[in-house]
């Protein structure tokens, strides 16, 4: 595809993590902020969430945040943003994340990094969208999850073609690359009729 000019960044929320993964947020904030394309993510200052967005900010990247208004403490908002969306639930949030975004990338994380995760897989499907999702397996963190669905496939729960709803890497730098190899979406996002 031609370069996004949004990436959506599925992450955790927790800082006690190692440096790799906070290395690796770091990375792609200063990333995509290098190439112009703006981030969207889940508003707040903690955890690798926080790197990514002070990392894009930092090289002078675009970009928003969308929070659900009971977790704006927990979280606790990022003020510095281009954009901060203050929304009503998890749901409105996770529709706004993909109605804004040309393309989704996953970090390693906990399970709302699942959710996020498994809910664009499962849209995209559905035919909900046709859009790029890549996944970041740094230091094998997502090994089990690809083994889980390699074996969904296996036992006949999940169609081989599934594995291609996603490609992985191993490191920041090569979503880029990943990104272009991909085709370029078609579908017009529908998620706004759910
Ligand atoms: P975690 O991976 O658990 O650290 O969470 C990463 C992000 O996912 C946090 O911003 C959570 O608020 C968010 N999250 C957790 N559960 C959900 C959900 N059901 N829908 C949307 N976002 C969620």
């Amino acid at each position: 595809m031609k370069a996004p000019k949004s990436v959506c960044v599925y992450c955790g929320s927790s800082s006690r993590v190692a440096d790799l993964h906070k290395d690796t947020a770091h990375a792609l904030g200063e990333g995509l902020a290098r190439r112009d394309i703006q981030l969207v993510y889940g508003g707040g200052r903690v955890g690798l969430m926080g790197i990514v967005a002070d990392a894009a900010l930092g090289a002078g990247g675009s970009v928003v945040g969308i929070i659900p208004e009971h977790i704006q403490s927990a979280e606790v908002e990022h003020t510095g943003l281009t954009e901060l969306h203050v929304v009503d639930s998890m749901h409105t949030r996770k529709r706004m994340m993909m109605e804004r975004s040309d393309a989704f990338v996953v970090l390693p994380g906990g399970l709302g990094t699942m959710d996020e995760t498994f809910e664009v897989l499962t849209w995209k499907q559905l035919r909900l969208h046709d859009k790029p999702i890549v996944i970041v397996d740094v230091d094998g963190y997502w090994r089990p999850l690809l083994g889980l669905i390699d074996h969904m496939i296996a036992q006949g729960f999940a169609q081989t073609g599934h594995r291609a709803l996603f490609t992985v890497v191993n490191e920041a730098d090569e979503v880029f690359d990943a990104l272009e190899h991909e085709p370029e979406p078609s579908l017009r996002t529908r998620t706004q009729k759910l």
